[in-house]
């Protein structure tokens, strides 16, 4: 990106714009919701369409001058449809959050009942947590994994549902780290008489990428972000079948937003064509082999991993065993270049803001091109790093050995 051009104007928000690409190069991404989306993604989203207003869809919008949005607009539902194996899709949620919240509102009244994975169990705020909008004004009941084996209890999912009837169960997670059966969902929501939403905003690339199943047939209605493993830009998305087409478009505009990002939709474009290529199919097995790698060595330094180990593309580490909080571990991986984020773990006896355990995940390592060897040698560093949080020096070391591996595998830039 030429920042001269920003520099120019405003030197303050250059340097620190600076400093945060040089950051994103130097250190090792580990949060598994984080990637780097590709120079022309990027591009794509700074672009012209930043500057134009599209209320409506294609076709049907309040201001002139939609020719090119239209088409826009158009191609990117194209794509989306083609990718997911989708009946209807709607690119135009500005992230995860608004794209679950339009769900809602387009299928649900307030005060119907929900079903869905807690958060301390691995499920996102927006699927009916206390503190959120989807937790008061919907009934919010929600299931979890087992103690014994940290997958679905899916005799719980069953009990509740037949017990509170919910109008929507909702599968799909932000710190799960085990496929998905949307197959056993489905049966449990036929059952019920329920809809089925699958929130793959983690796992979309991978489903686009063949690493994980799809959610389609079984699901009704699917969102998803498109920065995760998507690797788009940020936003949103929703996919489902035609019956419900018309009811979710009207939920997000007008029911929920104004204006779509049009430029987020070109990036998005630009993203679906990228994850087309047989190259994104390499990619989205590459990024669960690593992951698989990764876990394999944390197991063999002594690494407790919630379930055991992963199918996708995020470990889930429990740290009580290595008598470190989560909190703690994350901030001194963070001084040696390592950076991911403190995690609950089911059954966490600690507080979600200092809690058992750290997130990782392999989209962002593996967009770089490190592979096998370098998740072996990153279990090494974590492993030394997390036996003595307080060894400011170690921390120092590994993280000048962290930037001279981050220089041979340089981060896409713009
Ligand atoms: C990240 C995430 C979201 C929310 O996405 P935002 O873009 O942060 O609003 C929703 N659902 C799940 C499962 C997620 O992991």
């Amino acid at each position: 990106m030429d920042l001269q051009l920003i520099r120019d104007v405003d030197p303050e928000v250059a340097a620190l714009m600076a400093l945060e690409a040089t950051r994103q190069q130097d250190t090792l991404r580990l949060i598994p919701s984080e990637n780097y989306a590709s120079a022309a993604v990027l591009a794509a989203t700074a672009g012209a369409f930043a500057n134009k207003y599209s209320e409506g869809y294609p076709g049907r919008r309040y201001y002139q001058g939609q020719a090119h949005v239209d088409a826009l607009e158009t191609l990117t539902l194209n794509r989306a449809k083609s990718v997911f194996g989708a009946e209807h899709a709607n690119v135009q949620p500005y992230s995860g959050s608004p794209a679950n919240l339009a769900v809602y509102f387009g299928l649900l009244s307030a005060g119907d009942t929900i079903l869905s994975m807690s958060l301390p169990h691995g499920g996102h705020l927006t699927h009916g947590w206390k503190v959120t909008i989807s937790g008061k004004f919907y009934n919010a009941v929600q299931y979890g994994v087992r103690r014994d084996t940290g997958r679905i209890d899916f005799d719980q999912v069953a009990e509740l549902a037949r017990e509170h009837r919910p109008k929507l169960i909702i599968c799909g997670a932000s710190a799960y780290p085990r496929l998905i059966d949307f197959e056993r969902f489905r049966a449990i929501a036929d059952e019920v008489g329920a809809l089925l939403l699958a929130d793959i905003a983690h796992i979309s690339g991978l489903v686009a990428g063949g690493a994980h199943p799809s959610p389609f047939p079984h699901a009704d209605v699917v969102t998803t972000t498109t920065h995760k493993t998507l690797r788009g830009p940020r936003g949103g998305m929703i996919l489902s079948k035609a019956e419900h087409a018309k009811a979710l478009d009207r939920a997000v505009f007008p029911g929920l937003q104004g204006g779509p990002h049009e430029n987020a939709i070109a990036g998005l474009a630009v993203a679906l064509a990228e994850a087309a290529q047989p190259a994104f199919k390499t990619y989205a097995a590459e990024v669960v082999h690593n992951a698989q790698v990764l876990g394999a060595s944390l197991l063999s330094h002594g690494f407790d991993l919630v379930s055991g180990g992963t199918d996708n593309h995020l470990l889930l580490i429990d740290l009580t065993s290595k008598q470190v909080s989560g909190k703690i571990a994350a901030q001194a991986l963070e001084r040696a270049g390592i950076v991911c984020n403190a995690n609950s773990v089911p059954f966490d006896p600690r507080k979600p803001f200092d809690p058992s355990g750290i997130r990782i995940g392999t989209p962002a390592l593996t967009t770089r091109g490190m592979g096998p060897a370098e998740m072996r040698q990153l279990a090494d560093w974590m492993s030394a790093v997390v036996a003595a949080p307080d060894d400011h020096g170690l921390q120092a070391g590994i993280a000048a050995e962290v930037k001279g591996l981050a220089a041979r595998y340089p981060a896409p830039s713009y």
